[in-house]
Order: structure tokens, then sequence, then C-alpha cells
């Protein structure tokens, strides 16, 4: 069995750095402590002066995504060698069936897109309708697949989201057999009237796309959702949370010992709305639901995750050419909505979260690895380093600089929302199941 021994990094440890050294023996950590004499046929990897986390868990992506204007552009194989390049060594991805199509047959099918993948994958599963069959699909996906979360949207409800009747359905089974149910908070039937009224005014540009989904739509979708899972007695996760007002909500439902766990991602932390007034061009890239919102709310959301109301930080990573963007030139409702971010999400966050002192150390393994394999059942494997835990390893230069680039990334788009911004802290060597995937 191939070993290796990683000398003398700062390995996180117990909710700390510690000097150490960690072997590891085919995909697993076999131990930790100090090797002067090398076990006999150990290859060595110098880490001084590196730090050594788990990989990364990004609990919320869509690779291979289909839509009206093709699908996102990111494949499982490249979006997942991206994800490598950035430290994360795991994602959640999403089964969406058609309408009419089993849960069971749909997550087969995307299974067999997904091996084509260098990250470990997992799925939550969408029931998009409720048919008599539904509640039935839903307990096997958990006795027999293996499912433990099940997504649901209040928008997009002429094709792919639920009344609050079915969804409250969805929840009362998942609750009552062990699992749990991820939302999308956004209240559609107010989105369709913004946006129609926008469009029959000859509004059609991306800036009306934050305008028809204000922060009230999302606030007052969270309220529903809460009180809906509450009735049902089903663990929620709340989705991409975005604004302070859902927080408020959330913050209070959590205080109430309720089982409420939240979301964001990088783009609401570090981006506001005025990415909109851009030229279309530029302005179309960011153009996802929700929208960017205002610095009151990314002050609001890092401040959530110091508190520790904010449990993860996934990217809903969703990618999409400018070619395709460019189908909604004359109506923004066309637009697909998404943009990428697996690669850059650990740099991201160390940037901004620890060099520029916002959270803890502590915090960005929890929020970037550690709750998101614990919320969605890889905990122990995966989410820590410890003896037997999966060898999914990011060895971290935190003084490292980039700056991020379409030209330069590993994502597969022409894009990026975060172009010309400069990160400090990033992988030098990634490790899946011992694997070393990627090498700076
Ligand atoms: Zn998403």
């Amino acid at each position: 069995m191939r070993k290796i021994l990683l000398l003398n990094g700062l390995v996180y440890l117990q909710g700390k750095l510690i000097r150490t050294d960690l072997l590891i023996a085919g995909s697993s950590i076999v131990s930790q402590g100090e090797y002067p004499d090398l076990p006999g046929e150990a290859e060595t990897i110098d880490c001084t002066g590196l730090c050594i986390f788990p990989g990364g868990i990004d609990p919320h992506v869509h690779m291979h995504l289909p839509g009206p204007s093709g699908f996102s552009s990111d494949d499982f194989e490249t979006g997942s060698r991206a994800a490598i390049a950035g430290g994360t060594t795991s994602f959640i991805d999403f089964v969406t069936p058609c309408r009419g199509q089993s849960l069971i047959e749909a997550l087969h099918k995307r299974r067999i897109e997904a091996t084509n993948s260098l990250c470990d994958v997992k799925f939550h599963v969408s029931p998009v309708e409720w048919t008599a069959k539904t509640g039935e699909e839903i307990i096997r996906c958990i006795r027999e697949e293996g499912i433990a979360s099940f997504k649901v949207y209040m928008a997009y409800r002429s094709s792919i989201g639920l009344r609050d009747e079915d969804i409250f359905k969805v929840m009362k089974t998942a609750g009552r057999h062990g699992g749990l149910v991820a939302i999308h908070c956004e209240a559609d039937e107010e989105i369709e009237n913004l946006k129609n009224g926008y469009l029959s005014e000859g509004m059609t540009s991306p800036k009306y796309h934050p305008l028809s989904r204000p922060n009230a739509v999302e606030a007052e979708a969270v309220k529903r959702a809460l009180n809906l899972a509450e009735k049902a007695g089903c663990p929620l996760y709340i989705v991409h949370v975005s604004t302070r007002e859902s927080l408020d909500y959330i913050e209070k439902a959590q205080s109430q010992g309720l089982p409420v766990y939240a979301e964001t991602c990088p783009q609401y932390l570090l981006l506001d709305n005025s990415m909109y007034d851009h030229p279309f061009d530029r302005a179309s890239a960011y153009v996802m639901s929700p929208p960017l919102r205002k610095n009151e709310d990314r002050e609001a959301l890092w401040q959530a995750i110091r508190d520790g109301v904010i449990h993860t930080v996934g990217t809903d990573h969703c990618p999409f050419s400018l070619e395709q963007k460019r189908r909604g030139i004359h109506d923004f409702t066309k637009i697909p909505n998404g943009a990428g971010g697996i690669e850059h999400r650990l740099s991201l966050l160390y940037t901004h979260g620890i060099w520029g002192k916002r959270i803890s150390l502590g915090r960005f393994i929890e929020v970037s690895s550690e709750n998101p394999a614990k919320i969605f059942g890889w905990y122990p494997q995966k989410g820590m380093i410890k003896e037997g835990a999966d060898a999914d390893l990011v060895i971290w230069d935190p003084d490292a600089n980039q700056i991020i680039s379409s030209k330069t990334h590993h994502q597969n788009c022409d894009l990026n929302i975060y172009e010309g911004l400069e990160v400090k802290g990033l992988p030098v060597h990634t490790m899946m199941k011992g694997s070393s995937l990627f090498l700076q």
C-alpha cells in the first residue's frame, strides 16, 4: 500500500493548528505525530511553512445543469477539476427530474453523469411535483439510496417549483423518515408580477433582475418555509441566504431550538448589486437568484457566520458562458441564472475571512468543510483530520497570492464573477483519498 508522510506541516487538528507530521496509507489518514525515523517505504512531502486543512466540501453545486440556453458550462469532470484546483475535494450536486419522471430513475441517471468526477459527489434529490408516488419514492431514496436531503424550490413554479401545500408534504415525509429538506426561498408570485411589470414597460436590461427579486421576496419566503418546517417536524436547510431580513427570521427559529441550518455563498459575502449597472456583457455574469445585495446585507451575513447562525458557505456553482448569457440580451428574464465559483470558494473565504479578520480559522474550516460533512452525513469520514478519516486534504500556503481571471482559472467558462480580485491564501497541493490530484 502506498504510504505518504506529510512532514512538518501546521495541521488543523481538534480546532487548532499543530505542527506535526501526518502519515497516509492508501486512501486514509493513518496517524499523526513525529516521525524522526521515517517509516521505511513512505514517500515524503515537506510541508514546512504550509497549513494542512481537511479538503473543502461544497454543499451546493450544479454541474451539467440543463436549461433553455443549454447546459451549465462545467460538467462533472471540468467542474471537479476546478474544485480540486481550489482545494475542494467533495461536493453535493442535485437530482432534478422532469415532471412525470420518478425520483429514483432520475437519481440513477444523474449518478451515471457524475462518474467522471474527480471529487466525491453526493446528491440532494428534488421532488418537482407531488404525485401519488412521491412520498414512497422519498422513503426509498432515504432507505435504499442513501439520500439524506431533498431540495425544494419556492420559486420557478412553472417548471420545478412547488406550492406550499406540496412542500409541506415533502417536509412531512422527509422529516418522519430521518431526512432533511433543503429549500430555495423566493416568493414566486411576487417575482412574476414584478418581472412582468418591468418587461411590459420595456425595461429589459440586467439591472431589472435584482429589482424584480428584492430582499422582501426572499425574507417572506424564508418566513413561510420556517413555519412549514416547524409544523411538519422536519429539519430545514436554507440555501443561499442573501439578506439580513432572512437572517432575522432564521435566528429567531434557531433560538427556539428548531433544527434550522443556513447557507450563504461567497458572491453574497463579497459582491454587491452595483455590478448590475455595468453594460450587458459584464452585468449579465452576475445574474443569479437570489441576486447580489447591498453592503448592509453582506455585513449581516459575515456577522451571521461569526454568530453560528450561518453554518455553511456553498457556491451555487452554475457557470454559463457569455454566449449563453446573451440569450437574454433583449430580455433579462431569459438570461440563464448562475455563475461559477467552486474553484475560488476557499481562497476567497480565506482572504476576506481570515486575512480580513472577519472570522476565525475554526469558523473557516467549519463553514467550508466540517459543517457540510456533519449536516449531510459525511462526518467523520470527511470534514476533519483524524486517524481513519479519508485522506482528503489540502496543503495550503497562507501567503500565496493570485489574481483571479477567466484566462487562468480551471472552470470551463469565459466569465468569472471574481475577475481581477486578488486572493491571498491558496492550495499548493490537493489530495483526494491519498491521491495527489492538484500540485501547484
Ligand atoms: Zn442552486
